[in-house]
């Protein structure tokens, strides 16, 4: 959108320069009388023309606002994303000590097992070893025992010895039966929940896997707002160059509508008495929107909203108007090639085409345009060349 606006203002530019190339021309070949007829209606159709140019220009601000704003927006939006990307490393951390901690404990577990079952192996070799020993010795076996006996109660006694050693014999094999059944139990709980913490790790991983996929997804959209961004940054930029150039053609006309007159004399007034703060001196600086250095054709008078400014000599109010970079300003033609020019005004005071004496109020100070606060901007310009103002000024 503002590359049109920008073609626009380009085209409109052209136009001028073209008017101010040729029209030199055409005065050098016609008399003195007619020159000076052709340049008053010259003079109308480059105010026309002027005015064309500062509705393009008021065009051209609401765009770059809007771009501003969805810049700001979108920086906003980046330091959300930023914001719930390292919520989602914490949680992919948290995440990574759970399943450390899981795999732990089974390994833990898969040792008890092995345990169990060494203990269970254990135990069977015992009763092998006892049951080996009891068939080397015979008399230790039941028919043996009873064999032996020599009377009817003998027997009866022996019997109920074999009763009791059977009882104990099958009291150890249950007892073997039991601690195999319990390691057998605690087997099958072992490995339930073995299963149950496998499935645990599963969905962790899997949850994992999921914030790896938003991660990158947000990774992707923080490169795309970036990018969104230095597109901004570059329209913003090129507008910006187009205003400047707009602003120097104007300059540059304003300069050759002052020559064609007398200086009307005398010594520069300082526009805003009880305000004699330099914020910004002329020359090479560091540019407070742009952030980055520029050439200041003025000087920055700092003072509060509302204060008057003064004309800084008569002369002719050859713009009072807005502009882009200026906001409300106004350029008096003092003649001779002299003029001065005062920026960033809360309210104009006068007409274009009006004539003011020095020391006429001509606008209050205010922060329109590209400023960061409420000062004046004062420009004192010499056959199109600005001046430092300071040096008129003596102290
Ligand atoms: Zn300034």
């Amino acid at each position: 959108m503002p590359e049109s606006k920008v073609k626009k203002i380009a085209g409109i530019i052209a136009i001028i320069l073209a008017a101010l190339i040729i029209l030199p021309i055409v005065m050098s070949i016609l008399s003195g009388s007619a020159y000076a007829a052709i340049s008053e209606a010259e003079l109308k159709k480059l105010k026309e023309q002027s005015s064309a140019l500062s509705k393009e220009s008021k065009k051209i601000a609401e765009e770059l606002k809007k771009v501003r704003s969805t810049k700001a927006s979108a920086i906003k939006e980046k330091s959300i994303i930023d914001n719930q990307i390292s919520i989602l490393e914490q949680e992919i951390e948290t995440s990574n000590l759970i399943i450390q901690n899981l795999s732990e404990q089974i390994a833990a577990k898969e040792l008890e097992i092995a345990e169990a079952e060494k203990q269970e192996a254990y135990e069977y070799e015992m009763f092998k070893k006892r049951l080996r020993a009891m068939e080397e010795n015979r008399s230790a076996s039941y028919i043996g025992v009873l064999l032996k006996c020599e009377t009817f109660s003998d027997l009866l006694c022996r019997s109920e010895m074999i009763g009791e050693i059977i009882l104990f014999d099958r009291e150890l094999m249950d007892s073997l039966k039991r601690v195999r059944e319990n390691i057998e139990l605690a087997k099958a709980e072992l490995e339930a929940s073995r299963a149950d913490q496998n499935s645990t790790r599963e969905s962790l991983i899997a949850q994992a896997e999921n914030l790896e996929i938003k991660y990158a997804e947000q990774n992707s959209i923080i490169k795309t707002l970036e990018q969104d961004e230095d597109a901004f940054e570059t329209e913003y930029e090129e507008a910006l160059k187009e205003m400047e150039r707009v602003n120097k053609e104007v300059a540059k006309m304003a300069a050759e509508l002052a020559k064609r007159s007398k200086y009307v004399g005398g010594k520069y007034l300082w526009p805003t008495p009880g305000y004699y703060t330099i914020t910004s001196k002329y020359g090479n600086r560091y540019h407070p929107i742009l952030k980055k250095n520029s050439f200041h054709s003025g000087i920055d008078i700092g003072a509060p909203s509302g204060t008057d400014i003064l004309a800084s000599n008569s002369g002719e109010v050859i713009v009072a108007g807005w502009n882009n970079a200026y906001g409300n300003y106004v350029v008096i033609n003092h003649g001779g090639g002299q003029t001065t020019l005062y920026a960033h005004m809360s309210k104009i005071l006068v007409k274009k085409g009006q004539n003011v004496k020095r020391g006429d109020k001509i606008g209050r100070v205010g922060s329109t345009g590209w400023s960061t606060g409420p000062h004046l901007h004062f420009e004192i310009s010499i056959d199109g060349k600005t001046k430092n103002p300071k040096d008129y000024f003596p102290d």
